[in-house]
């Protein structure tokens, strides 16, 4: 991977401490749409990561729309958005998983992904992997294979990528 990718989205992704919550620091993407050639440099990037390799491209809301709808296309396959409960019209297949505090519902429109297809599931960052392995768990639910997770930023420290090891997939992050 280009170092010069890694340099510019470090420079561009701003790091603010103590939001939402305190002891959280929030990792802010939007820069990134501010600079249309790093923007496209990024779906280049991941593009070439998933080509060739994936029937379909699964995106976590929303930042995940952000870059997975442009790879999707880039690569030449569909995309598919995996929304938070209660705002997708029925049929749709849900999955539920556990948060710090409570849980959380994400859900995918039936039939859209096919059994046997092989799916990147794209999400802008991964933290503690409870979120991108419930859409993992959504997509095996309707027979489909996991193949990839990309993201653009990886989280050390909090056993994301250990949390997804059991679904044998590859795992790309731009950065970390
Ligand atoms: P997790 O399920 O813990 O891996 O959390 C992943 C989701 O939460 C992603 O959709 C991220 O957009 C968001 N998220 C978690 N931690 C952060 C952070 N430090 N900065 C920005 N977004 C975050």
């Amino acid at each position: 991977m280009s170092a010069d990718l890694v340099q510019r989205l470090e420079n561009a992704i701003e790091t603010v401490p103590n939001f939402p919550h305190d002891g959280i620091m929030f990792r802010d993407i939007t820069p990134i749409f501010l600079d249309h050639l790093l923007y496209a440099d990024v779906i280049l990037n991941l593009a070439e990561f998933s080509r060739g390799k994936v029937d379909a491209v699964c995106g976590i809301e929303s930042r995940g729309y952000l870059f997975g709808i442009a790879v999707a296309v880039a690569i030449g396959v569909p995309f598919i958005l995996i929304r938070k409960k209660g705002k997708l019209p029925p049929p749709f297949v849900a999955e539920k998983y556990d948060l710090e505090y409570g849980s959380a519902e994400i859900e995918m429109r039936e039939g859209q992904l096919k059994p046997g297809q092989r799916v990147l599931i794209h999400d802008d960052l991964l933290a503690t992997g409870g979120t991108t392995e419930a859409a993992a768990r959504l997509v095996q639910k309707q027979g489909a294979t996991v193949s990839q997770f990309s993201f653009l930023i990886g989280l050390r420290g909090l056993q994301g990528e250990q949390k997804l090891a059991q679904f044998d997939a590859e795992i790309h992050k731009i950065l970390e």
